[in-house]
């Protein structure tokens, strides 16, 4: 079958033939014919091969891809719950089960979590085998581009619980990228009042228009302080960022009002500067947030399933798998917001 590897410690991805080691999946496992998957921020450091992705490299090579919907095949020995045919999504971390934070029952908490598509294959290709914990039942009407959304609605689902949104709240999302747009989306949900904005953003804040977000800013036609102003007559009371960039954690605190929550949910390569005194004097809370819980993967298959018609303007592009290098070409300019990688089609066939 076609899937799209990580070959070597490098630069790059590669379209390959590859197999499964057995005719059955190990005991445990579920096997899955892909139906859609869409490229992560993390797929595409992942093939950039940032420094901060070389915790693959024993595990090379193997297929990428954890954000994927589709149909079970087939299961091994010991798998309950899951039959062939049904509907699925991934939830890609694997606990450990053995370190401290999953033996006091926080899997949360796991220090050696593995992530199917970075630690094991994923799914950038026809089929996957995965261990049947990761696999998540999804209503018969959600269609399956709009299930390979879930994986990033739940990690925006959760940043917007860890920042203790609440209906009325003045929300600053920055950053327009998918989780960014997500979060936002969330929190308007809520009831919350939402500012999302960009630097240099205009397609993906044009589309987050279109998904509901009703206010949006492009830094470089005003300055942050001014925006928020503007929107709120004042400072706000929760900060969510999903750019990845140091300085937007600085910028982001100083439109925070006294005892307001700051969450960051960026992947930041540079170290970043704070301000202290300023965060202590005004009783700030500075909270990291990472993938997901239950609780919030739950919620967005529900979203999903209620709310799809204004989440699916995320997707801007699908292409089939065996496009899958152009499909991270479009991934990486600004213009993209989700691209889809679809097995079933084929070549030429890109919408
Ligand atoms: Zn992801
Ligand atoms: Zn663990």
């Amino acid at each position: 079958m076609l899937a799209l590897r990580k070959t070597r410690a490098g630069r790059g991805v590669d379209l390959v033939r590859t197999g499964f080691d057995g005719p059955e999946p190990g005991p445990g496992e579920v096997e899955v014919a892909i139906r859609a998957a869409g490229i992560c921020g993390s797929d595409l450091h992942a093939a950039a091969w940032d420094p901060s992705y070389g915790f693959m490299e024993p595990f090379l090579p193997l297929t990428i891809g954890h954000e994927f919907a589709g149909a079970v095949t087939a299961t091994g020995s010991g798998v309950a719950g899951l039959e062939v045919g049904d509907r699925v999504v991934c939830w890609p971390t694997v606990p450990c089960g053995d370190c401290d934070g999953c033996r006091a029952g926080r899997p949360s908490a796991c220090e050696a979590r593995r992530i199917v598509g970075l630690h094991r294959d994923g799914g950038f290709a026809e089929r996957v085998r995965v261990p049947a914990g990761v696999l998540h039942r999804i209503p018969d009407a959600l269609a399956f581009d709009r299930a390979a959304l879930t994986e990033p609605l739940s990690i925006a689902v959760n940043a917007v619980d860890v920042a203790e949104v609440g209906a009325g709240d003045r929300v600053v999302v920055l950053g327009p990228g998918p989780i960014g747009a997500a979060c936002a989306f969330v929190a308007q949900e809520r009831g919350a009042r939402v500012l999302l904005v960009g630097l240099n953003d205009g397609a993906r804040l044009r589309i987050a228009e279109r998904m509901g977000i009703a206010v949006t800013c492009d830094l470089s036609e005003q300055g942050l302080d001014a925006a928020v102003r503007e929107t709120f007559g004042g400072r706000c009371d929760r900060v969510i960022e999903a750019t990845g960039a140091a300085a937007s954690v600085g910028q982001g605190l100083s439109v925070l009002r006294p005892e307001g929550i700051f969450v960051a949910a960026g992947i930041h390569a540079q170290p970043c500067e704070l301000d202290l005194s300023r965060l202590v004097r005004e009783k700030k809370q500075l909270r990291g947030v990472h993938d997901t819980t239950a609780r919030a993967f739950a919620e967005a298959i529900a979203l999903l399933a209620r709310r799809g018609d204004a989440l699916a303007h995320l997707i801007t592009h699908r292409l089939p798998l065996a496009e899958g290098e152009a499909a991270f070409d479009l991934a990486r300019g600004g213009g993209a917001m989700k691209v889809l990688l679809l097995p079933d089609q084929t070549k030429g066939q890109t919408t």
